[in-house]
């Protein structure tokens, strides 16, 4: 992509409505722009950074074998008075009503929709388990839309639901989501610690928020500090084995929110106790019959008596990802992405754009690189070096390749690493090389 083509709306001034550094930087970088409280447009730049960690979390769900659709946005009231859920949402729920006069609301999660789709199509145990998600927007009515896109009233969230025949498949089922809510989260560049949150009607702990620490977070965090150096799942985990171990391995050390903690067991951990904040960015729930008993969902069983499916809900926060990622990867010149979710892997910046030598050598990189696979951002634009600089550091791209006459004559360009801040002075080759390798 050319800088001068692209549509990148900067801002050298810090937005005085911003509160927290993420909302700062997302709208210093033309990341988004503000429709109403709480409701977003994602400008280019933004919306490249989301669909990355959309598809991060697509191919994490895949691998464990959960399968992805797609529900709509408006849902029926009705559905949910199966539930009961539709007086009790309260004012955070968006109620609308159609032409026709018809009750429907703009859904804020999909526990009706996905139980009302499982009950018209499964109907045997052996249609047990199934295991689905989608990745769709949601709307809540928040009393205090804040922090840009990380409290928004309109949100992109990943949900995913299971169905299972007992408790034990439930478990299995929910085992499976926290491995790959570990290993998601671990890819996107995020020590993410799961808490348990408040437990299921069967108890135990099968509720757990995930949060990511920053000194910003909505939530207070008490945990074991050998938690935040616990080693992700691998690629090679077998969903299919026993995961027990690894969610026990992460459950066993101390970590709890405000309204869980016991101060008696944080005394005990001594100086291993760390107190900050977090953001939970996830969050994975069994419920059992919750929904299905109600909306009488069920299947018949191998004996031929008729069982209500145990259910679980998995959610991701796929926009306040974007926030999150930024509380955790930024310095006082912006943001610093980590490669899996960076908008572009590298910039390559001309120090002198009306140069027909330079620029052709700029335009050869753009094409060498781009034809490797690499997402290049071309500052082609003719404008004072140190804007260009600035520019670069406040988007965050992981590498700056800068390209000058001085260097030039000695056949040398200028690699600069966003994050460590590293310059190099390599020759054309070995940057192309080390750029595609
Ligand atoms: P919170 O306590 O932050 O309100 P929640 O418990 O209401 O979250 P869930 O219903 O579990 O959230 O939704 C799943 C995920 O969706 C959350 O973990 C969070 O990442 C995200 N999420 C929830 N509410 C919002 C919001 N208003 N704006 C952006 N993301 C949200
Ligand atoms: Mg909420």
């Amino acid at each position: 992509m050319r800088r001068s083509q692209y549509f990148l709306p900067t801002l050298k001034e810090t937005p005085a409505e911003a509160q927290i550094v993420s909302h700062r930087l997302m709208l210093r970088a033309g990341m988004v722009r503000q429709s109403s409280a709480g409701i977003y447009s994602w400008l280019p730049l933004g919306f490249r950074v989301l669909m990355k960690i959309q598809r991060i979390v697509e191919e994490e769900q895949d691998a464990l074998g959960c399968q992805q659709m797609l529900m709509p946005t408006i849902q029926p009231a009705d559905l949910w008075r199966e539930s009961g859920r539709y007086d009790a949402y309260g004012p955070e729920m968006l109620r609308i009503s159609d032409r026709h006069k018809r009750e429907m609301l703009y859904g804020p999660t999909n526990e009706e929709q996905i139980t009302d789709i499982f009950r018209a199509s499964l109907r045997s145990y052996k249609d047990l388990p199934k295991l689905l998600y989608h990745i769709q927007w949601k709307f809540r009515d928040e009393v205090r839309p804040r922090f840009g896109i990380m409290r928004g009233r309109e949100f992109l969230m990943k949900d995913a639901y299971s169905f299972d025949l007992d408790y034990a498949g439930a478990k299995r089922s929910y085992n499976k989501m926290f491995v790959a809510y570990l290993r998601t989260f671990a890819r996107l560049g995020l020590r993410a610690i799961p808490m348990r949150a408040e437990s299921g009607p069967i108890g135990g702990d099968m509720s757990h928020e995930f949060i990511i620490l920053a000194d910003t977070g909505e939530t207070a965090v008490f945990c074991h500090r050998d938690l935040l150096s616990m080693q992700p799942p691998g690629a090679d985990v077998d969903y299919e084995g026993d995961l027990q171990p690894i969610v026990d391995r992460w459950t066993a050390l101390y970590a709890a929110t405000d309204d869980l903690h016991d101060p008696e067991k944080g005394k005990a951990l001594g100086d291993a106790l760390v107190t900050t904040r977090g953001i939970e960015i996830g969050h994975i729930f069994y419920f059992g019959t919750k929904y299905s008993k109600p909306m009488n969902a069920k299947v018949t069983g191998a004996d031929g008596a008729e069982v209500f499916p145990e259910m679980g809900s998995y959610g991701i926060g796929v926009s306040r990802l974007v926030g999150g990622i930024i509380e955790a990867c930024h310095d006082d010149n912006g943001i610093i992405w980590p490669a899996s979710v960076a908008p572009f892997q590298v910039g390559l910046i001309s120090l002198k754009a009306d140069d027909k030598a330079l620029s052709d050598v700029c335009e050869r990189l753009y094409r060498d690189l781009q034809a490797n696979g690499v997402d290049v951002l071309y500052d082609d634009r003719d404008e004072r070096a140190g804007v260009k600089f600035a520019d670069m550091d406040l988007i965050g791209l992981p590498w700056q390749l800068v390209v000058g006459p001085r260097g030039l004559k000695a056949g040398v360009v200028e690699l600069k690493n966003r994050a460590g801040g590293e310059r190099q002075e390599l020759s054309l080759e070995s940057a192309l090389a080390k750029l595609t390798g």
